[in-house]
């Protein structure tokens, strides 16, 4: 039995784990030491010069950080990762890594908040044009594709418009036309989809969310395939990567380029709790895809709510395409729901008892939001409603408790209302 053989469930728990390096400890030690000592000066020239592998410093790379790059690299099919402060860092490096001043990204425009922040205000600022279309919509890609183009962008759940893409379809456009696919799949998380196996390019996870599961700390992860060319016409400052380093061009341009110079570093402490977390992902998310289904039946038969967005409810636009995306795993563990105006929002986020009201997800306590109020806050009312977030509408991140409770605490509030 080895790892090629394992199954998902097992290989979460056991992938890329080495305890003989350990000193026998069944957790990876938290290797929390700003720099590592070497025993000669030749030595940390080697490790220096690349000859050999090893640890220098920790805003380069960690001991501790290592181990979580390589279980999300086994988990999603990747070739190599690099583990980053955050899910927002994650998608800075990636893309940096591949822009520059007069290049265009287009994107999905189902994003969340701080990507659709970071496309439209701060690329546009540094002369990156970012182009942004209906995610589900293969026609509107097409058209915004140019020679420009560096990089097609897509979330494998836009939240919280619930919308989910063809991925498969967007990887044949992208390389039809010489350029990458990011997948942002934090929402779905490797457990529901693989997207690197569907023919994109480059991933991103904000490991915040369902990988660490407990909301215990932020942190994000960019994996590569290793397939993309990066032709030399147009990726030039791509070619001393490839020639360094062949197929690890990408991770090693993120790495060396980006993520040591912007310094976006993961704490080996938030690594160790993330790891932690990932242990249980596969049955959490058993739980969570489960529960959100029984929710927005729920909730789609409750007299108080006017509608429910759910990819799961077999009415919604998205259902058979995540039906084939998921291959009938689940349809994740997000919905939004609508209710008479704010004010009842407001009544029944007051309300709920055993949902914690705050901005995360992935937790495996049920939470709530009222996104036009808060998140949201600083966007135009037209950019509010173009990101499908209405006054009345309240968002749940479904939990993993008893899904009896989870119904009970959100009819008594509903009622409340
Ligand atoms: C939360 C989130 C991010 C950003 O991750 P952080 O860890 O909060 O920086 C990016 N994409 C999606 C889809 C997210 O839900």
């Amino acid at each position: 039995m080895t790892e090629k053989t394992w199954k998902f469930d097992t290989l979460v728990i056991h992938g890329a784990q080495t305890p003989g390096e350990w000193k026998s400890t069944t957790l990876t030690p938290i290797y929390q030491s700003a720099s590592h000592q070497f025993e000669t000066a030749e030595e940390l020239s080697d490790v220096f010069a690349g000859k050999k592998a090893g640890f220098i410093y920790q805003r380069l790379r960690n001991p501790t950080n290592q181990a979580l790059e390589k279980r999300m690299t086994l988990l999603t099919g990747g070739l190599e990762s690099v583990v980053t402060g955050s899910g927002m860092a994650a998608i800075n490096n990636a893309v940096l890594a591949i822009c520059r001043a007069g290049d265009e990204i287009v994107s999905g425009n189902s994003l969340f908040m701080s990507t659709f922040l970071l496309f439209n205000n701060v690329l546009r600022k540094l002369g990156i044009d970012v182009k942004l279309v209906e995610s589900g919509d293969l026609s509107a890609w097409e058209k915004a594709v140019t020679p420009k183009t560096k990089l097609l962008f897509v979330e494998t759940i836009g939240n919280p418009k619930m919308d989910v893409p063809d991925i498969r379809g967007l990887a044949k456009l992208a390389h039809a036309n010489r350029a990458p696919l990011i997948v942002d799949n934090t929402l779905a998380t490797p457990y529901l989809c693989k997207p690197l196996e569907l023919g994109a390019d480059i991933l991103i996870c904000s490991t915040t969310k369902y990988l660490n599961g407990h909301g215990s700390a932020v942190g994000g992860v960019v994996i590569d395939a290793g397939r993309f060319d990066w032709p030399e016409d147009k990726y030039q400052d791509f070619k001393i990567f490839k020639e360094r380093v062949g197929k690890r061009a990408f991770i090693d341009k993120v790495w060396r380029e980006i993520h040591i110079n912007f310094g976006t570093t993961q704490s080996p402490f938030q690594s160790y709790l993330t790891l932690i977390g990932l242990d249980t992902l596969a049955l959490r998310m058993e739980r969570h895809l489960s529960n959100a289904e029984k929710l927005a039946e729920f909730l789609d038969r409750h007299p108080k709510v006017k509608w429910v967005n759910y990819p799961g409810l077999a009415k919604s636009t998205y259902h058979e395409a995540a039906k084939a995306l998921f291959q009938g795993k689940g349809y994740g563990g997000l919905l939004t729901f609508g209710l008479e105006n704010e004010k009842a929002c407001f009544d029944f986020i007051r309300n709920v008892k055993l949902a914690y009201h705050l901005a995360n997800l992935g937790d495996c306590k049920t939470l709530v939001i009222h996104p036009w109020s808060s998140q949201y806050i600083s966007f135009t009312e037209e950019s509010r409603r173009e990101n499908g977030i209405t006054p009345d509408m309240v968002r749940v991140s479904v939990g993993i408790e008893a899904s009896e409770d989870i119904l009970e605490d959100f009819d008594q509030a509903l009622r409340k209302t």
